[in-house]
């Protein structure tokens, strides 16, 4: 008896139906996810399938939508040798990254300072390709490069 009710329980969310208490059964499978990824780092998706009482045609599917989702991360690992995924939770709310940006190099190009970027163009009077302010600040930048990659 409690296999059939089981069996429902699993059919009717696998068809998008709500499940008792609200919660959907996308957000079980989720939070089964995200509770085994606090306590050791993700779960076998042969273990979640266990779970679930589902097979692992239906368990792929299911995981190819959350992923896609951005909700999971999957791995290729071995367990009980053999080749399988272990399932980790996607905190989507990731903590502010402090990014770094010189942005030195630009503001020495000499065009954003130039009288003349206007009137500058190939084959005009002003011309980048002969222009010697251009030319004499690429030639420092290859030269800084080749510097910085001089071991
Ligand atoms: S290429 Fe030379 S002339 Fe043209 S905008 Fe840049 S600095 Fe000015």
């Amino acid at each position: 008896m409690i296999e059939f009710n089981y069996i429902c329980f699993v059919t009717l969310n696998l068809l998008g139906l709500q499940i008792k208490g609200g919660m959907s059964f996308e957000e079980r499978v989720l939070e089964i996810i995200r509770e085994s990824t606090k306590k050791s780092g993700g779960i076998v998706q042969s273990e979640l399938w266990r779970i679930l009482g589902i097979d692992s045609r239906e368990g792929s599917k299911l995981i190819a939508r959350l992923m896609r989702k951005g909700l999971l991360m999957r791995e290729a690992i071995t367990y009980k040798g053999k080749k399988t995924y272990i399932l980790r939770y996607a905190d989507n709310t990731r903590a502010p990254v402090s990014v770094s940006v010189n942005l030195n190099p630009v503001v020495e190009v000499p065009c954003f300072a130039c009288k003349q970027i206007n009137r500058c163009s190939i084959g005009g009077y002003y011309d980048p390709t002969r222009c010697p302010l251009l030319t004499r600040y690429l030639l420092s930048m290859n030269i800084r490069r080749t510097l910085s990659l001089t071991p």
